[in-house]
């Protein structure tokens, strides 16, 4: 008899966003945050252009891609390493810098890659309580021991949709001891468009201990190809690339990556579209008795307070009609749905089917 691990058993394995309903043939896939307009035009003939060179090892440095990055974010190449999605990433970073009797620090309704990974090594996730549903700097700070090695913070957070503050973000680093990793995931960077907001980079410039990883899978809407990438401190970066697979990124991926991050047109739409569609979105869910909690992401946390109406109820019902939201128990929130940001047609059916189920 194999027995895995000390922790591999205590990991509740993810359960991704649902992609099917039976008996119906065109969904409306609102459960997993991609992009309702696709990817861009200029990544799809990236991805293309590589059809004749399947045969070939992608660049394991991922030079073209970095310095793409690196460009239009105006960072430092070097100290960009990118990964199969910001998933590998966050697995990486977890297994670089905490193992067996660590502790990993989290907030509780923070995004559930976070203790996954950290039981897969062997360490323990702790998770800090939120107020209203954002994350608490004082909670996550007592809840440091001298076991802790990191600290996760989604920042916008996904499920909540709240984000901490350039303020708050700095504080929780002051607060962290020395030798405590800050991981800042800002996948939904390019959504929050709030003055205070901090997708953390500033920190990473600033210091050795902070690390931004951000990923292709949402603005850019190129979930499928699995592409993230991590802003680090040299160290760090150096930390990284001494485990990762030394072909961990495709070249598909790579390809279609630099091509979006130059398509500033693309970005610029699927951001507009967003804060469009969430306002009027949230509007609606509103009018119809939810409750509706603000979000910085390309999503919206729905709150069902009826509980002859309850959300299990009511993610079946929406179900029925062929519209796919995310049931938010693992999260801790079993009275909330979260719905994607999708087409206008896929918003307006939504509110419709969700104005039948609740009158
Ligand atoms: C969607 C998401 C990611 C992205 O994961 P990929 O592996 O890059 O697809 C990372 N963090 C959070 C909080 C997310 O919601």
């Amino acid at each position: 008899m194999l027995t895995p691990r000390p922790g591999i058993m205590d990991i509740a394995p993810y359960v991704g966003g649902e992609a099917t309903a039976p008996g119906v043939a065109r969904v409306v896939r609102l459960a997993s945050n991609e992009n309702p307009l696709g990817s861009g035009k200029a990544a799809r003939a990236a991805y293309r252009s590589l059809s004749g060179d399947l045969h070939r090892y992608p660049d394991g440095a991922a030079t073209a891609l970095r310095e793409a990055i690196a460009e239009n974010e105006n960072l430092d190449a070097a100290r960009i390493v990118c990964g199969a999605g910001s998933d590998e990433l966050i697995s990486l970073l977890t297994a670089a810098y905490a193992g067996p009797g660590d502790e990993v620090l989290y907030s509780e309704h923070g995004f559930l890659m976070y203790p996954i990974a950290a039981r897969s090594v062997g360490a323990m996730p702790v998770a800090a309580p939120e107020t209203g549903l954002t994350a608490d700097v004082d909670a996550l700070l007592s809840k440091v021991s001298d076991r802790t090695r990191i600290c996760f913070l989604a920042n916008p957070n996904n499920p909540t949709g709240s984000y901490l503050s350039a303020a708050a973000l700095e504080r929780l680093r002051e607060g962290l001891p020395e030798g405590v990793l800050l991981v800042v995931d800002a996948a939904y960077a390019e959504y929050a468009t709030a003055e205070d907001y901090a997708s953390g980079r500033d920190l990473v410039e600033a210091r050795d201990d902070v690390v931004m990883t951000r990923t292709f899978s949402k603005i850019h809407g190129l979930a499928a190809l699995r592409l993230g990438w991590a802003y680090c401190p040299a160290e760090v970066a150096d930390v990284l690339h001494r485990i990762r697979g030394p072909f961990n990124v495709n070249a598909p991926a790579l390809a279609a990556g630099a091509a979006a991050v130059r398509d500033s047109d693309h970005v610029r739409r699927s951001r507009d579209h967003n804060l469009r569609y969430r306002d009027w979105f949230s509007a609606q869910a509103r009018r119809l008795g939810l409750e509706v909690f603000p979000s910085a992401g390309n999503f919206l946390l729905l709150r069902f307070p009826d509980p002859r109406r309850p959300a299990s109820e009511a993610l079946a019902a929406l179900k029925a009609r062929g519209i796919l939201l995310r049931g938010m128990a693992a999260y801790g929130l079993p009275d909330c749905l979260r719905i994607t940001i999708g087409t206008r047609q896929d918003m307006r059916a939504s509110a419709a089917a969700l104005e039948e189920f609740l009158t």
